[in-house]
């Protein structure tokens, strides 16, 4: 789909411009139709370069995921941006997200809601996803190291919580952090093989489930206890 040409230097605004352009095409058109405007917006402007590290970084505005280093990805860009429209962010809504990765889906929510809570298990990914964000000026997003599977205890509860990695069931903390009436997505499944996309809202302080559509996403490890 996005045939670019090698950038002469991802730096290069020109190219920036053109790649992120071709981007924001290929999520508006079929068979994708991301059609929330704030989420397209979002998209536009959250510099997807800059959340790519080394030789990847030519292919930062093609839709598919990308290595980040230490065996992990930066999702597809359409990923991020269904994921994005799936949890209907409000401006004053407060997200918590497990699996920070490269801060990429971090960034693309930090103009959507009030603030957003990333917690992520690898030291050196949440090191530099903290120095990008930093520079990129999201002050609204505050990072955690540690294992998501405890979520968030003192910043809870929230409006909803995007999960970006994959665990074989819901974790129970996620489920006690979420608001009533919040909205929690999440891949759920065996590691090394396709899971389903699950979107829950919690009514009557049960989780009621909704089947998105199968995904693949890394594994959510288990922490040292
Ligand atoms: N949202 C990311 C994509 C992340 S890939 C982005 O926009 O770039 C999933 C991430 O989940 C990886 O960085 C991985 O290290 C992290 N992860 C895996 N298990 C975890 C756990 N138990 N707690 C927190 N993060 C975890």
């Amino acid at each position: 789909m996005n045939n670019l040409p090698a950038p002469e230097s991802t730096a290069d605004p020109v190219w920036v411009a053109s790649a992120r352009g071709r981007m924001m095409e290929t999520l508006r058109s079929k068979p994708y139709h991301i059609a929330d405007p704030r989420v397209l917006a979002a998209m536009e402007r959250t510099p997807r370069h800059d959340f790519v590290p080394g030789e990847a970084r030519a292919l930062a505005y093609d839709d598919r995921p990308l290595p980040i280093g230490h065996g992990q990805t930066i999702s597809q860009p359409f990923m991020v941006a269904f994921m994005t429209e799936q949890l209907a962010p409000r401006p004053g809504d407060r997200v918590l997200e497990i699996g920070t990765g490269s801060g990429y889906q971090a960034a693309v929510l930090s103009p959507l809601v009030a603030a957003v809570y990333s917690v992520e298990i690898v030291a050196p990914l949440a090191d530099s996803a903290r120095k990008r964000l930093a520079r990129l000026g999201c002050e609204n997003v505050h990072l955690r190291l540690g294992d998501g599977h405890e979520g968030w205890p003192e910043a809870a509860p929230f409006d909803a919580i995007v999960v970006t990695c994959a665990p074989e069931a819901v974790p129970p903390a996620l489920e006690a952090q979420l608001k009533e009436g919040g909205r929690l997505l999440i891949p759920v499944g065996a590691p090394e093989a396709v899971q389903e996309l699950y979107r829950f809202e919690k009514r009557g302080g049960r989780l009621e489930k909704v089947s998105v559509m199968p995904v693949r996403f890394v594994p959510m490890v288990e922490g040292e206890r």
